[in-house]
């Protein structure tokens, strides 16, 4: 594996992965880290590695223990409990939770698309998971320097004929989100972002239109804005949605889809964009984390740059709906909002600069 470490020296790792790729690389073994630092020449360095494959994680099926995990990436051994397997370091904390999609990165709830599973007595991933989410989240600069970062672009769900979901007071989803987008572009703005809407007004707008408008306008990263529903009147909090791997189900589906669609060109940024949006979504709203989830909406299967979409609410929940309905409550999930994209944009620029 070759990349850039976070302060932009060039590591390569040089460990089993390559067993399969690069057999003749096995003497290697033990170098663990060869940085620009040390007397073996750089150039040699980088050729072989980069007839090595460059990608120990590119078996999307292959399972690899959380141990091994943990130590790719520099962790200590991991904490089993009785729910959860834990990794700590002095930057990060992983929470995974035991046969389940559930990962608590840093304090955010992530859902992966295989999960935890046991085999042959060890905890592990398969490789998807590493590729798609683990890998982007401790090594963002490897995925950040390929995705742009300067046009931002905010779709209002909904609009004209369709007013998306309804509190019990009335209140519809379609004018709620589009107060949140323009608070959200006006405070963008004001940082010095360049800021564009699906819809400025009350119009109807077709999902595919989101993203053909996304694509004409050249978005580097687009941010759908949504506010949620349930038959359940209990359900209540904030959710962030991302497309899931090629082959994986939605959280809330049983069914996998194998096909690959444009979206899926971002899984790696994607879980990124959709990780620090949430995570300002949480800390600012005071509404519940229910995670970073994966649904095919097709506002993000036809994304032509790293997409999530964010539901600020329940409208079916009593309290949600009356937080939904203060002007002051929109616009600290539109600080929230701000606070994840500003983040983005900042791990965005820092990748380019650290790449050059
Ligand atoms: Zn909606």
């Amino acid at each position: 594996m070759v990349r850039l470490c976070d302060e932009g020296t060039l590591i390569v790792k040089v460990d089993a992965g390559f067993e399969q790729t690069a057999p003749w690389l096995i003497w290697w073994r033990g170098y663990a880290r060869i940085c620009n630092m040390c007397a073996f020449p750089r150039l040699t360095v980088i050729v072989l590695a980069l007839l090595a494959g460059n990608n120990a994680w590119s078996d999307a099926t292959r399972f690899e223990s959380l141990e091994r995990v943990a130590s790719r990436y520099g962790f200590p051994v991991p904490i089993v409990d009785e729910d959860s397997i834990r990794f700590r370091s002095r930057y990060s904390s992983l929470m995974f939770k035991r046969d389940s999609r559930m990962l608590v990165y840093d304090g955010v709830l992530v859902w992966l698309n295989k999960g935890v599973h046991k085999r042959k007595n060890r905890w592990g991933l398969i490789g998807e998971d590493l590729r798609t989410v683990i890998n982007p989240l401790l090594r963002r600069n490897e995925v950040l320097r390929k995705v742009g970062y300067l046009r931002v672009m905010l779709d209002p769900g909904h609009g004209g004929e369709d007013g998306g979901a309804l509190s019990a007071r009335g209140l519809q989803e379609k004018r709620v989100v589009l107060d949140i987008a323009r608070r959200t572009r006006r405070k963008l703005e004001a940082a010095g972002v360049l800021v564009n809407l699906t819809r400025y007004t009350d119009g109807f707008l077709e999902l595919h239109d989101r993203c053909r408008e996304a694509r004409r306008w050249r978005a580097d990263l687009l941010i759908s804005i949504h506010a949620n529903a349930s038959g359940n009147p209990a359900a209540a909090g904030v959710e962030t949605y991302i497309m899931p791997a090629p082959g994986f189900r939605s959280t809330g589906s049983t069914r996998p889809d194998q096909r690959r669609y444009e979206g899926n060109r971002f899984d790696e940024a994607n879980v990124i964009l959709g990780y620090f949006v949430h995570k300002g979504l949480v800390a600012n709203s005071g509404g519940a984390d229910r995670g970073v989830k994966r649904a095919r909406f097709l506002v993000l299967k036809d994304s032509p740059c790293p997409a999530a979409l964010v539901e600020c609410g329940f409208l079916s929940n009593a309290q949600d709906a009356e937080s939904l309905a203060s002007r002051r409550h929109r616009d600290v999930v539109a600080r929230g909002l701000t606070q994840g994209i500003l983040t983005y944009v900042s791990r965005v620029r820092t990748a380019h600069t650290a790449a050059r």
